[in-house]
């Protein structure tokens, strides 16, 4: 239950109503007293800072790309994968090509087509960014997604290279409407946009640090044989669904 809801829950019980009436008749009119019952704030989801933790090693090398600030809450829109487990042959295979750095490769997990950067959005401002976004995927039809090749990518921060799959030519048109619909929530909160070029992607495999050139050469020499293993283990699926993480809240938007 979000805060504004408890407070609109501000108000007495019948007995309580009964006797302040007749405090009241004893009162002036023009200082009547209202007494207010305390909100019940214990379902209210509290995050205790022991859950974040600044140490990379328990981010598997990860580095936060900004500090965790109480009140600020992490916050992005994606496309969840909903056939995670199709892609263990093609992960197996890429980890078998990139023996050589198997010491800082990690197998991504939740799988997604991301549609804004991370932002950091304030607490009070949960429920109306999700009220915007609602409204702006209001009439979104179902489609169909689908990938057609491989492709490396670094972080913002250089501190993190992607494998990933990177998206057809007609799901791009219809995640690049998505994403500017997304653009327009995130002008309306102040918020980073998108990027001004996006290439829509899944990655699946993570290295620590900036290896994009060297694993760029590595993946064109397999490419061949990869895009036989793309096109063999991953079929298109339908997206019926767009989904938006909050600090440690989801929230789910249904499309037509
Ligand atoms: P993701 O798997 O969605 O987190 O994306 C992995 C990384 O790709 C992100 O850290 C982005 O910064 C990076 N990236 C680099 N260039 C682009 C681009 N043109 N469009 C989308 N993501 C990009």
């Amino acid at each position: 239950m979000s805060a504004l809801s408890f407070i609109s829950n501000y108000g007495s019980s019948s007995d309580e109503s009964e006797k302040e009436s007749e405090e009241n008749k004893r009162l002036q009119p023009q200082c009547k007293k209202i007494k207010l019952q305390l909100p019940d704030l214990s379902c209210v989801p509290i995050v205790p800072p022991e859950s974040h933790s600044e140490d990379p090693q328990d981010h598997g090398g990860r580095v936060r790309s900004f500090p965790h600030v109480r009140g600020n809450w992490a916050t992005f829109i994606y496309v969840k994968y909903p056939e995670e487990e199709s892609l263990l042959s093609l992960s197996q295979r890429l980890l078998g090509i990139l023996s050589a750095f198997k010491d800082s490769c990690h197998v991504c997990d939740n799988v997604h087509i991301s549609l804004s950067k991370t932002v950091v959005l304030q607490y009070h401002l949960i429920t109306p960014f999700t009220r915007s976004l609602q409204e702006v995927f209001r009439n979104i039809d179902c489609f169909c997604l689908d990938f057609s090749g491989i492709k490396v990518y670094c972080n913002e921060e250089n501190t993190r290279t992607f494998i990933a799959l990177e998206v057809d030519y007609s799901s791009k048109i219809r995640l690049l409407q998505l994403s500017q619909n997304v653009d327009d929530v995130l002008k309306e909160y102040k918020l980073p946009l998108f990027y001004e070029n996006p290439s829509f992607h899944m990655s699946i495999i993570w290295l620590t640090g900036d290896k994009k050139a060297e694993l760029s050469s590595l993946m064109s020499e397999f490419n061949n044989s990869l895009n036989k293993e793309l096109g063999n283990t991953i079929n298109p699926v339908l997206v019926s669904d767009l989904n938006c993480k909050i600090g440690n809240k989801y929230f789910q938007f249904t499309l037509q």
